[in-house]
């Protein structure tokens, strides 16, 4: 597609971790570019965010990867344990996918991700401007809550999970899980001798965990047992997590009511379409999936760099758009399948199937995860920017031997 001429004027409606990611591509790729995003600011509020090898590897290839990596807490690993503090798995992250494929995990505030994407990008970010419908896909016209308009050459669709946009491509709705995740990040210095490590706790229908994300801060989540609703207050959240293991109940306690971010589960079914005409879905609006995996902002911003490589190397908008679905939605669905089987592990709820669950996870050997880990990032292709004679870029992030 023609470009650097500012012929293409790229509209991408919401501004969250796929939107700005999106921009950065594009304009990186010499698009022409503008964000139009609801909220009226960007306040340094909100969780942490655990970004996996694949969302670094892609970012990267939009130079960002090593300030993301340092403005946050890279981890040695993870760990999954039990409530009574078995230990039934360790992703030994430093010495896998850190070796081979250059990142590991890193937690972040998402406040601080969102930051450095703003600071990288020179395209204008337009706040308050609310989309509220859009017309005619094929060249569409975008209206927002304000009563302005736009009309872009080419729409993309970066609106969350809820995505207006999306009621012009593939109109469905989202699915309640009836399951309530809290998130926080309580102020509290925990005793990380060694490399800092995340974890998780499999309970009985519930599970929690996080990671380390500054000297004293933690990132912790959790999702509700049956015994607590989505309005239990601070001292329920405290005494029923009490009883897990370290450090579980030094952050609990630490926990503060007003830090607590209370979402419920909701999933999108999979769409029988990306794109209509010159209008395309990106990131949660095309793929909003369960956070099990913790792969949902990974697979956005591996949706920004496809569909920024798509733009490059088409000769049309209409030849990009199905080239960027058909390498990013089989893809995508794949990862949404899998946070939903996660899930089910674990949250299981019944005694005897999370004893069960257990006892298999410690038993399967560790070279099956590496191997599944090592498939994650392989399996992403991600595509690096063409060099400047044009040349055809590199898809893959290396690690190909492995699987
Ligand atoms: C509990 C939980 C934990 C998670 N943990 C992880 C994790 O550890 N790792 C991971 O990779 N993923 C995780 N995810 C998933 C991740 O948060 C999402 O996949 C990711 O934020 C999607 O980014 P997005 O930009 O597509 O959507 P969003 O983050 O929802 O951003 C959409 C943006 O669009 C704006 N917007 C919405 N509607 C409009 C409109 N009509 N007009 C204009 N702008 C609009 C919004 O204000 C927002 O800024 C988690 C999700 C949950 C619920």
């Amino acid at each position: 597609m023609r470009r650097r001429d500012g012929e293409v004027q790229v509209a991408i409606v919401g501004g969250g971790i796929c939107g700005l990611t999106t921009a950065l591509a594009l304009e990186q790729r010499g698009f022409t570019v503008a964000v139009y995003e609801a909220a009226s600011e960007y306040r340094p509020v909100g969780a942490g965010i655990l970004l996996q090898t694949n969302a670094l590897v892609a970012l990267e290839t939009l130079g960002v990867a090593a300030e993301i990596r340092d403005s946050g807490m890279p981890l040695s690993g993870i760990r999954i344990r039990s409530p009574r503090d078995r230990v039934l798995q360790t992703f030994d992250v430093g010495g896998v996918e850190r070796t081979e494929f250059g990142y590991g995990f890193v937690a972040i505030r998402r406040a601080k991700l969102l930051a450095i994407l703003r600071e990288r990008l020179n395209a204008p970010i337009h706040t308050g401007k609310r989309c509220v419908a859009v017309s005619d896909p094929e060249s569409p016209t975008v209206r927002f809550a304000d009563g302005t308009r736009i009309r872009p050459d080419v729409l993309v669709g970066a609106d969350g999970i809820d995505s207006r946009v999306r009621e012009t491509i593939s109109p469905v709705s989202t699915r309640s899980l009836n399951t309530t995740v809290f998130r926080a990040l309580p102020s509290v210095s925990l005793d990380q001798r060694g490399e800092p490590i995340g974890f998780e706790v499999w309970g009985d229908g519930t599970y929690t965990g996080g990671a380390p994300i500054a000297e004293d801060r933690f990132y912790w989540f959790a999702t509700a047992p049956p015994e607590l609703s989505e309005t239990a207050s601070v001292d329920d959240i405290r005494s029923y997590f009490g009883g897990y293991p370290d450090p579980i109940p030094a952050i609990v306690e630490s926990l503060a009511g007003d830090e607590i971010i209370t979402t419920g589960l909701r999933d999108l079914p999979a769409l029988d379409r990306w794109h209509r005409g010159s209008t395309v879905l990106a990131g949660d609006a095309a793929h909003g999936m369960l956070p099990f995996a913790g792969q949902g902002a990974a697979q956005s911003i591996e949706d920004a760099v496809a569909l920024a490589h798509a733009f490059e190397s088409n000769a049309t908008v209409g030849d990009a758009l199905t080239a960027y679905e058909s390498v990013r939605a089989s893809r995508a669905n794949r990862v949404r399948s899998e946070s939903h089987r996660l899930g089910q592990l674990a949250t299981m709820g019944t005694p005897v199937a999370w004893r069960v669950r257990n006892a298999v996870v410690s038993a399967l050997p560790v070279t099956l995860f590496r191997r599944f880990r090592r498939r994650r990032v392989a399996d992403a292709a991600v595509p690096t920017p063409a060099g400047p004679d044009g040349a055809d870029a590199d898809v893959g992030s290396g690690g190909g031997e492995f699987v």
